[in-house]
Protein backbone atom coordinates (compact mmCIF):
# COMPACT_ATOMS: atom_id res chain seq x y z
CA UNK A 1 0.00 0.00 0.00
CA UNK A 2 1.25 3.80 -0.68
CA UNK A 3 2.36 5.14 2.26
CA UNK A 4 1.17 8.50 3.51
CA UNK A 5 3.79 11.27 2.70
CA UNK A 6 4.01 15.11 2.40
CA UNK A 7 1.69 15.03 -0.74
CA UNK A 8 -0.77 14.01 1.70
CA UNK A 9 -0.99 16.55 3.83
CA UNK A 10 -4.04 17.82 4.70
CA UNK A 11 -2.76 21.34 5.64
CA UNK A 12 -1.11 21.91 1.98
CA UNK A 13 -3.02 24.30 -0.31
CA UNK A 14 -2.02 25.38 -3.81
CA UNK A 15 -1.46 28.74 -5.54
CA UNK A 16 -4.44 28.02 -7.79
CA UNK A 17 -7.33 29.57 -5.55
CA UNK A 18 -10.15 27.24 -6.94
CA UNK A 19 -8.08 24.10 -5.55
CA UNK A 20 -8.71 25.36 -1.72
CA UNK A 21 -12.40 25.38 -1.71
CA UNK A 22 -13.83 22.89 0.61
CA UNK A 23 -16.04 21.17 -1.95
CA UNK A 24 -12.68 21.09 -4.80
CA UNK A 25 -12.87 17.64 -6.46
CA UNK A 26 -8.96 18.40 -7.44
CA UNK A 27 -7.21 20.20 -4.40
CA UNK A 28 -3.50 20.03 -4.43
CA UNK A 29 -3.71 16.19 -2.78
CA UNK A 30 -5.34 15.01 -5.33
CA UNK A 31 -3.40 15.52 -8.49
CA UNK A 32 -5.11 13.14 -10.92
CA UNK A 33 -4.07 12.62 -14.73
CA UNK A 34 -6.07 13.03 -17.88
CA UNK A 35 -5.57 13.87 -21.64
CA UNK A 36 -6.77 17.30 -22.90
CA UNK A 37 -7.07 18.69 -26.61
CA UNK A 38 -4.56 22.15 -26.06
CA UNK A 39 -7.01 24.83 -27.07
CA UNK A 40 -3.68 26.89 -29.24
CA UNK A 41 -1.85 23.91 -30.76
CA UNK A 42 -5.24 21.12 -30.92
CA UNK A 43 -2.67 18.05 -29.66
CA UNK A 44 -3.85 15.49 -27.57
CA UNK A 45 -1.84 16.78 -24.21
CA UNK A 46 -1.21 15.27 -20.97
CA UNK A 47 -2.63 17.31 -18.09
CA UNK A 48 -3.12 17.02 -14.11
CA UNK A 49 -6.09 18.36 -12.76
CA UNK A 50 -5.91 21.21 -10.22
CA UNK A 51 -9.05 22.88 -8.63
CA UNK A 52 -10.60 24.29 -12.12
CA UNK A 53 -7.27 24.73 -14.04
CA UNK A 54 -5.43 21.58 -15.84
CA UNK A 55 -1.81 21.43 -15.29
CA UNK A 56 -0.18 21.20 -19.28
CA UNK A 57 2.51 18.75 -17.91
CA UNK A 58 5.03 18.49 -21.43
CA UNK A 59 4.51 22.65 -20.88
CA UNK A 60 5.19 22.24 -16.98
CA UNK A 61 8.92 20.51 -18.08
CA UNK A 62 9.59 22.24 -21.13
CA UNK A 63 10.02 25.55 -18.65
CA UNK A 64 11.81 23.24 -15.78
CA UNK A 65 8.66 23.61 -13.64
CA UNK A 66 8.64 19.75 -12.94
CA UNK A 67 11.94 17.63 -13.47
CA UNK A 68 14.67 16.07 -11.43
CA UNK A 69 13.86 12.57 -10.21
CA UNK A 70 10.80 12.93 -12.39
CA UNK A 71 12.34 13.45 -15.48
CA UNK A 72 11.74 10.34 -16.95
CA UNK A 73 7.89 10.17 -15.97
CA UNK A 74 7.27 13.73 -17.23
CA UNK A 75 9.20 12.48 -20.75
CA UNK A 76 6.75 10.23 -20.90
CA UNK A 77 4.12 12.47 -20.76
CA UNK A 78 4.85 13.98 -23.78
CA UNK A 79 2.82 11.98 -26.45
CA UNK A 80 -1.25 11.96 -26.53
CA UNK A 81 -2.22 9.15 -23.76
CA UNK A 82 -1.11 8.16 -20.73
CA UNK A 83 -0.08 4.60 -21.67
CA UNK A 84 4.14 5.61 -21.61
CA UNK A 85 3.28 6.83 -17.80
CA UNK A 86 1.70 3.31 -17.33
CA UNK A 87 4.41 1.05 -18.01
CA UNK A 88 6.80 3.14 -16.20
CA UNK A 89 5.72 1.91 -12.68
CA UNK A 90 5.32 2.68 -9.16
CA UNK A 91 8.65 4.55 -8.63
CA UNK A 92 8.65 7.04 -11.40
CA UNK A 93 4.67 7.74 -10.71
CA UNK A 94 5.67 8.65 -7.27
CA UNK A 95 8.46 10.83 -8.14
CA UNK A 96 6.09 12.28 -10.96
CA UNK A 97 3.37 12.98 -8.19
CA UNK A 98 6.09 14.71 -5.68
CA UNK A 99 7.29 16.71 -8.47
CA UNK A 100 3.77 17.74 -9.22
CA UNK A 101 2.58 18.30 -5.68
CA UNK A 102 5.80 21.09 -5.17
CA UNK A 103 4.95 22.63 -8.51
CA UNK A 104 1.36 23.45 -7.17
CA UNK A 105 1.93 23.93 -3.84
CA UNK A 106 1.65 27.66 -2.29
CA UNK A 107 4.66 27.02 0.15
CA UNK A 108 7.71 26.01 -2.12
CA UNK A 109 9.75 27.82 -4.02
CA UNK A 110 8.89 25.33 -7.10
CA UNK A 111 5.20 26.65 -6.65
CA UNK A 112 6.51 30.56 -7.06
CA UNK A 113 8.63 29.30 -10.15
CA UNK A 114 5.50 27.76 -11.44
CA UNK A 115 3.34 30.56 -10.73
CA UNK A 116 5.35 32.67 -12.53
CA UNK A 117 4.67 31.18 -15.43
CA UNK A 118 0.74 30.28 -15.17
CA UNK A 119 -0.73 32.27 -17.91
CA UNK A 120 1.76 28.96 -20.11
CA UNK A 121 1.12 26.29 -18.17
CA UNK A 122 -2.47 26.16 -16.95
CA UNK A 123 -5.71 25.59 -19.19
CA UNK A 124 -8.99 26.99 -17.51
CA UNK A 125 -11.27 23.30 -17.52
CA UNK A 126 -14.20 24.77 -18.83
CA UNK A 127 -14.83 24.83 -22.37
CA UNK A 128 -11.53 22.28 -22.76
CA UNK A 129 -12.74 19.28 -24.53
CA UNK A 130 -11.06 15.82 -22.86
CA UNK A 131 -10.07 12.73 -24.38
CA UNK A 132 -10.11 9.36 -23.33
CA UNK A 133 -6.56 9.17 -21.15
CA UNK A 134 -5.68 5.82 -22.05
CA UNK A 135 -5.80 3.95 -24.94
CA UNK A 136 -7.06 1.00 -23.45
CA UNK A 137 -5.94 -2.68 -25.50
CA UNK A 138 -8.34 -4.80 -23.76
CA UNK A 139 -11.21 -4.44 -20.90
CA UNK A 140 -11.90 -7.45 -18.22
CA UNK A 141 -15.47 -6.70 -16.58
CA UNK A 142 -15.92 -8.97 -13.07
CA UNK A 143 -19.07 -8.87 -11.14
CA UNK A 144 -17.45 -8.48 -7.51
CA UNK A 145 -20.64 -7.06 -6.05
CA UNK A 146 -22.31 -9.68 -4.03
CA UNK A 147 -25.49 -7.54 -3.63
CA UNK A 148 -25.60 -6.74 -6.98
CA UNK A 149 -24.66 -10.66 -8.18
CA UNK A 150 -27.38 -11.70 -5.49
CA UNK A 151 -29.82 -8.92 -7.02
CA UNK A 152 -29.64 -9.72 -10.45
CA UNK A 153 -29.62 -14.06 -9.54
CA UNK A 154 -32.78 -13.57 -7.33
CA UNK A 155 -34.71 -12.59 -10.71
CA UNK A 156 -33.32 -15.25 -12.11
CA UNK A 157 -33.46 -18.00 -10.06
CA UNK A 158 -35.18 -17.10 -6.94
CA UNK A 159 -34.10 -20.30 -4.89
CA UNK A 160 -30.79 -19.84 -5.91
CA UNK A 161 -29.30 -16.46 -6.36
CA UNK A 162 -25.74 -16.78 -6.20
CA UNK A 163 -23.77 -19.49 -8.32
CA UNK A 164 -21.92 -22.11 -6.19
CA UNK A 165 -19.07 -20.49 -7.60
CA UNK A 166 -19.50 -16.58 -6.57
CA UNK A 167 -17.80 -16.91 -3.14
CA UNK A 168 -14.42 -18.95 -4.68
CA UNK A 169 -13.49 -17.41 -7.80
CA UNK A 170 -13.82 -13.19 -9.12
CA UNK A 171 -16.57 -13.80 -11.91
CA UNK A 172 -15.44 -11.69 -14.63
CA UNK A 173 -16.06 -11.73 -18.57
CA UNK A 174 -13.56 -9.92 -21.48
CA UNK A 175 -15.46 -6.65 -22.23
CA UNK A 176 -14.99 -5.16 -25.49
CA UNK A 177 -12.20 -1.80 -25.09
CA UNK A 178 -12.91 -0.16 -28.53
CA UNK A 179 -16.55 1.12 -27.19
CA UNK A 180 -14.80 2.70 -24.23
CA UNK A 181 -15.50 6.81 -24.91
CA UNK A 182 -15.11 9.20 -22.59
CA UNK A 183 -17.81 11.16 -20.64
CA UNK A 184 -19.36 13.76 -22.01
CA UNK A 185 -19.63 11.51 -25.39
CA UNK A 186 -23.46 10.35 -26.24
CA UNK A 187 -24.24 6.93 -25.60
CA UNK A 188 -26.28 5.94 -28.56
CA UNK A 189 -29.29 3.37 -27.69
CA UNK A 190 -28.18 -0.18 -29.33
CA UNK A 191 -29.91 -2.20 -31.45
CA UNK A 192 -30.39 -5.66 -30.96
CA UNK A 193 -32.05 -9.55 -31.08
CA UNK A 194 -34.50 -9.89 -28.26
CA UNK A 195 -37.16 -12.46 -27.11
CA UNK A 196 -40.18 -11.53 -24.81
CA UNK A 197 -40.77 -14.56 -22.60
CA UNK A 198 -44.13 -15.29 -24.35
CA UNK A 199 -43.25 -15.05 -27.90
CA UNK A 200 -42.38 -17.93 -30.05
CA UNK A 201 -38.96 -16.37 -32.03
CA UNK A 202 -36.97 -13.11 -31.50
CA UNK A 203 -37.05 -10.05 -33.15
CA UNK A 204 -34.77 -7.37 -33.76
CA UNK A 205 -34.86 -3.48 -32.79
CA UNK A 206 -33.74 -1.05 -30.65
CA UNK A 207 -33.61 -2.18 -26.79
CA UNK A 208 -36.61 -1.84 -24.52
CA UNK A 209 -34.34 -1.82 -21.54
CA UNK A 210 -31.42 0.32 -21.56
CA UNK A 211 -29.85 0.54 -18.23
CA UNK A 212 -26.38 1.77 -16.36
CA UNK A 213 -24.30 -0.31 -13.75
CA UNK A 214 -22.58 2.11 -11.53
CA UNK A 215 -18.73 0.73 -11.42
CA UNK A 216 -15.17 1.78 -11.00
CA UNK A 217 -12.75 0.89 -13.39
CA UNK A 218 -8.60 0.62 -12.59
CA UNK A 219 -5.90 0.53 -15.05
CA UNK A 220 -3.03 -1.68 -15.38
CA UNK A 221 0.41 -0.26 -14.99
CA UNK A 222 3.45 -2.06 -16.25
CA UNK A 223 1.73 -5.52 -17.00
CA UNK A 224 3.31 -9.47 -16.60
CA UNK A 225 4.70 -11.33 -19.62
CA UNK A 226 2.42 -14.00 -20.81
CA UNK A 227 2.71 -16.97 -18.62
CA UNK A 228 4.37 -15.24 -15.43
CA UNK A 229 1.36 -14.77 -12.92
CA UNK A 230 0.90 -11.50 -10.89
CA UNK A 231 0.98 -12.55 -7.25
CA UNK A 232 -1.42 -10.82 -4.40
CA UNK A 233 1.34 -9.18 -2.82
CA UNK A 234 2.68 -7.72 -6.61
CA UNK A 235 -0.72 -6.81 -7.60
CA UNK A 236 -0.51 -3.50 -6.02
CA UNK A 237 2.35 -2.28 -7.95
CA UNK A 238 0.28 -3.11 -10.89
CA UNK A 239 -2.27 -0.92 -10.72
CA UNK A 240 -1.89 3.15 -11.85
CA UNK A 241 -5.26 4.16 -10.67
CA UNK A 242 -9.18 4.36 -10.54
CA UNK A 243 -11.50 6.08 -12.47
CA UNK A 244 -15.32 6.05 -12.59
CA UNK A 245 -17.15 3.77 -15.22
CA UNK A 246 -20.42 2.97 -15.96
CA UNK A 247 -21.04 0.05 -17.85
CA UNK A 248 -24.21 0.23 -19.92
CA UNK A 249 -26.24 -2.67 -20.43
CA UNK A 250 -29.57 -3.79 -22.56
CA UNK A 251 -31.08 -5.62 -20.28
CA UNK A 252 -33.14 -7.61 -23.07
CA UNK A 253 -30.45 -8.16 -24.97
CA UNK A 254 -28.81 -10.00 -22.43
CA UNK A 255 -31.18 -12.13 -21.01
CA UNK A 256 -31.97 -13.76 -24.87
CA UNK A 257 -28.14 -14.09 -25.77
CA UNK A 258 -26.33 -14.67 -22.31
CA UNK A 259 -26.12 -18.53 -22.41
CA UNK A 260 -23.87 -20.57 -22.63
CA UNK A 261 -21.11 -17.58 -23.08
CA UNK A 262 -21.90 -14.69 -20.93
CA UNK A 263 -22.39 -11.10 -21.84
CA UNK A 264 -21.92 -9.90 -25.69
CA UNK A 265 -23.64 -7.31 -27.99
CA UNK A 266 -25.95 -6.43 -24.63
CA UNK A 267 -22.39 -4.77 -23.01
CA UNK A 268 -20.15 -4.08 -26.15
CA UNK A 269 -21.92 -1.34 -27.66
CA UNK A 270 -21.05 1.72 -25.16
CA UNK A 271 -18.82 2.06 -22.00
CA UNK A 272 -18.23 5.44 -20.79
CA UNK A 273 -15.24 6.44 -18.30
CA UNK A 274 -14.76 9.47 -16.34
CA UNK A 275 -11.75 11.84 -17.91
CA UNK A 276 -9.30 11.70 -14.55
CA UNK A 277 -7.64 9.20 -13.72
CA UNK A 278 -6.97 9.42 -10.03
CA UNK A 279 -3.83 7.51 -9.12
CA UNK A 280 -3.57 4.48 -6.03
CA UNK A 281 -0.66 6.88 -4.25
CA UNK A 282 -3.17 10.07 -3.97
CA UNK A 283 -6.04 7.32 -2.77
CA UNK A 284 -3.76 6.06 -0.47
CA UNK A 285 -5.62 8.01 2.86
CA UNK A 286 -9.06 6.64 1.69
CA UNK A 287 -8.07 2.74 1.84
CA UNK A 288 -9.82 0.31 4.09
CA UNK A 289 -10.01 -3.24 5.13
CA UNK A 290 -11.64 -5.56 2.28
CA UNK A 291 -15.13 -6.76 2.49
CA UNK A 292 -15.56 -8.40 5.54
CA UNK A 293 -16.58 -12.11 4.73
CA UNK A 294 -19.61 -13.01 6.93
CA UNK A 295 -19.02 -16.21 9.17
CA UNK A 296 -19.98 -18.97 7.46
CA UNK A 297 -18.17 -17.62 3.84
CA UNK A 298 -15.57 -19.97 2.16
CA UNK A 299 -11.66 -18.30 2.85
CA UNK A 300 -10.45 -17.39 -0.46
CA UNK A 301 -8.01 -19.74 -1.85
CA UNK A 302 -4.03 -19.15 -0.64
CA UNK A 303 -2.92 -16.91 -3.92
CA UNK A 304 -6.29 -14.23 -3.17
CA UNK A 305 -5.52 -14.30 0.26
CA UNK A 306 -3.40 -12.52 1.94
CA UNK A 307 -3.45 -10.67 5.82
CA UNK A 308 -2.30 -7.31 4.22
CA UNK A 309 -5.25 -7.62 1.20
CA UNK A 310 -7.96 -8.56 4.23
CA UNK A 311 -6.42 -5.38 6.07
CA UNK A 312 -5.99 -2.75 3.82
CA UNK A 313 -7.10 -3.92 0.33
CA UNK A 314 -10.12 -2.06 -0.13
CA UNK A 315 -11.16 1.49 -0.79
CA UNK A 316 -13.91 4.02 0.47
CA UNK A 317 -15.10 5.78 -2.61
CA UNK A 318 -18.69 7.16 -2.70
CA UNK A 319 -20.19 7.13 -5.95
CA UNK A 320 -23.35 8.82 -6.24
CA UNK A 321 -25.57 8.25 -9.60
CA UNK A 322 -28.77 10.78 -10.42
CA UNK A 323 -30.99 11.13 -13.84
CA UNK A 324 -32.17 14.11 -15.76
CA UNK A 325 -34.49 13.39 -18.41
CA UNK A 326 -34.60 15.69 -21.49
CA UNK A 327 -37.64 17.22 -20.43
CA UNK A 328 -36.39 17.75 -16.49
CA UNK A 329 -33.31 19.68 -18.02
CA UNK A 330 -35.88 21.71 -20.60
CA UNK A 331 -38.02 22.26 -17.30
CA UNK A 332 -34.87 23.47 -15.23
CA UNK A 333 -34.82 20.55 -13.06
CA UNK A 334 -31.93 19.26 -11.07
CA UNK A 335 -30.64 15.63 -11.31
CA UNK A 336 -32.79 13.47 -9.18
CA UNK A 337 -30.25 11.04 -6.99
CA UNK A 338 -31.11 7.38 -8.12
CA UNK A 339 -28.56 5.84 -5.44
CA UNK A 340 -25.06 6.47 -3.57
CA UNK A 341 -23.09 3.51 -3.33
CA UNK A 342 -19.62 2.30 -1.97
CA UNK A 343 -16.42 0.40 -3.70
CA UNK A 344 -16.70 -0.94 0.11
CA UNK A 345 -19.68 -3.06 -1.16
CA UNK A 346 -16.95 -4.87 -3.29
CA UNK A 347 -16.90 -8.55 -2.06
CA UNK A 348 -13.46 -8.93 -4.02
CA UNK A 349 -10.40 -6.35 -3.78
CA UNK A 350 -9.35 -4.76 -6.80
CA UNK A 351 -5.83 -6.80 -5.72
CA UNK A 352 -7.49 -10.01 -6.09
CA UNK A 353 -9.22 -9.50 -8.99
CA UNK A 354 -5.99 -8.77 -10.72
CA UNK A 355 -3.99 -11.32 -9.39
CA UNK A 356 -6.93 -13.92 -10.44
CA UNK A 357 -7.21 -12.01 -13.79
CA UNK A 358 -3.48 -13.43 -14.53
CA UNK A 359 -3.10 -16.74 -12.25
CA UNK A 360 -3.39 -18.74 -15.17
CA UNK A 361 -0.61 -17.14 -16.98
CA UNK A 362 -2.44 -14.21 -18.93
CA UNK A 363 0.00 -11.18 -19.87
CA UNK A 364 -1.91 -7.52 -19.00
CA UNK A 365 -0.26 -4.46 -20.74
CA UNK A 366 -0.09 -0.85 -20.08
CA UNK A 367 -3.37 0.50 -20.39
CA UNK A 368 -5.57 -2.58 -20.08
CA UNK A 369 -8.93 -1.89 -17.68
CA UNK A 370 -10.52 -3.60 -15.57
CA UNK A 371 -14.10 -2.98 -14.11
CA UNK A 372 -15.59 -3.62 -10.95
CA UNK A 373 -18.71 -4.72 -12.05
CA UNK A 374 -22.17 -2.98 -10.82
CA UNK A 375 -21.46 -1.85 -7.58
CA UNK A 376 -24.59 -2.07 -4.89
CA UNK A 377 -24.87 -1.72 -1.40
CA UNK A 378 -26.72 -3.79 1.21
CA UNK A 379 -29.66 -1.06 0.92
CA UNK A 380 -32.40 -0.07 -1.48
CA UNK A 381 -30.63 3.41 -1.32
CA UNK A 382 -27.48 2.01 -2.81
CA UNK A 383 -28.24 -0.23 -5.81
CA UNK A 384 -25.78 0.47 -8.98
CA UNK A 385 -28.39 -0.27 -11.54
CA UNK A 386 -31.95 0.91 -12.66
CA UNK A 387 -32.55 -3.37 -13.39
CA UNK A 388 -32.68 -3.30 -9.54
CA UNK A 389 -34.27 -0.11 -8.44
CA UNK A 390 -37.07 -1.37 -10.27
CA UNK A 391 -37.22 -4.70 -9.85
CA UNK A 392 -36.81 -4.99 -13.95
CA UNK A 393 -39.49 -2.42 -13.92
CA UNK A 394 -41.98 -3.77 -11.48
CA UNK A 395 -41.71 -0.50 -9.79
CA UNK A 396 -40.74 2.67 -11.79
CA UNK A 397 -38.95 5.47 -10.56
CA UNK A 398 -40.96 8.34 -10.85
CA UNK A 399 -39.45 11.83 -11.56
CA UNK A 400 -40.15 15.35 -10.76
CA UNK A 401 -42.02 15.64 -14.13
CA UNK A 402 -44.88 13.27 -13.31
CA UNK A 403 -42.18 11.04 -16.22
CA UNK A 404 -41.61 7.32 -14.92
CA UNK A 405 -38.68 4.94 -15.80
CA UNK A 406 -38.63 1.65 -15.47
CA UNK A 407 -35.33 1.64 -17.86
CA UNK A 408 -33.87 5.03 -19.67
CA UNK A 409 -35.56 6.64 -22.64
CA UNK A 410 -33.70 8.34 -25.01
CA UNK A 411 -32.67 11.89 -23.52
CA UNK A 412 -31.71 10.79 -20.71
CA UNK A 413 -28.93 11.98 -19.08
CA UNK A 414 -26.97 9.95 -16.42
CA UNK A 415 -24.47 11.58 -14.15
CA UNK A 416 -22.32 9.63 -11.69
CA UNK A 417 -19.70 11.45 -9.08
CA UNK A 418 -17.29 9.79 -7.06
CA UNK A 419 -15.15 11.11 -3.83
CA UNK A 420 -13.59 10.30 -0.95
CA UNK A 421 -13.91 11.72 2.50
CA UNK A 422 -11.60 10.60 5.73
CA UNK A 423 -11.19 11.38 9.03
CA UNK A 424 -7.58 13.64 9.09
CA UNK A 425 -7.39 13.60 4.77
CA UNK A 426 -8.12 16.15 2.44
CA UNK A 427 -11.48 15.45 0.68
CA UNK A 428 -10.75 14.21 -2.62
CA UNK A 429 -13.20 13.65 -5.88
CA UNK A 430 -12.62 11.49 -9.19
CA UNK A 431 -14.49 13.96 -10.81
CA UNK A 432 -17.73 12.86 -13.16
CA UNK A 433 -18.96 10.51 -15.80
CA UNK A 434 -21.73 11.91 -17.56
CA UNK A 435 -23.44 11.15 -20.86
CA UNK A 436 -27.13 11.58 -22.81
CA UNK A 437 -28.83 8.66 -24.39
CA UNK A 438 -29.08 9.23 -27.79
CA UNK A 439 -32.09 7.69 -29.78
CA UNK A 440 -31.41 5.43 -32.98
CA1 LIG B 1 -20.69 -4.48 -15.86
Amino acid sequence: MPHLNETHDPALTSWVDSANGPDADFPVQNLPFGVFIHPDSGAPTVGVAIGDMILNVPEAFDRGVIGGSADDAARACLGGTLNPLLALGGRHWSALRAALSRALRSDTDAGEVAQGNADDILVPMAGTKMLLPVLIGDYTDFYASIFHATNVGSMLRPDNPLMPNYKHIPIAYHGRASSIVVSGEPCPRPVGQTKAPDADVPSFGPTNALDYETEIGFYVGPGNPLGQPVSLGEAEDHIFGLCILNDWSARDVQAWEYQPLGPFLAKSFCSHVSPWVVTLEALAPFRCAAYGRPDGDPAPLAYLSSPQNEAEGGFDVQIEVSIASKQMRDAGEAPVTLAVTNMQHLYWTIFQMLTHHTSNGCNLRPGDMMGTGTISGPTADALGSILEITKRGANPVQLPTGEERKFLADGDELIMRAWCEADGAKTIGLGECRAVIEGV
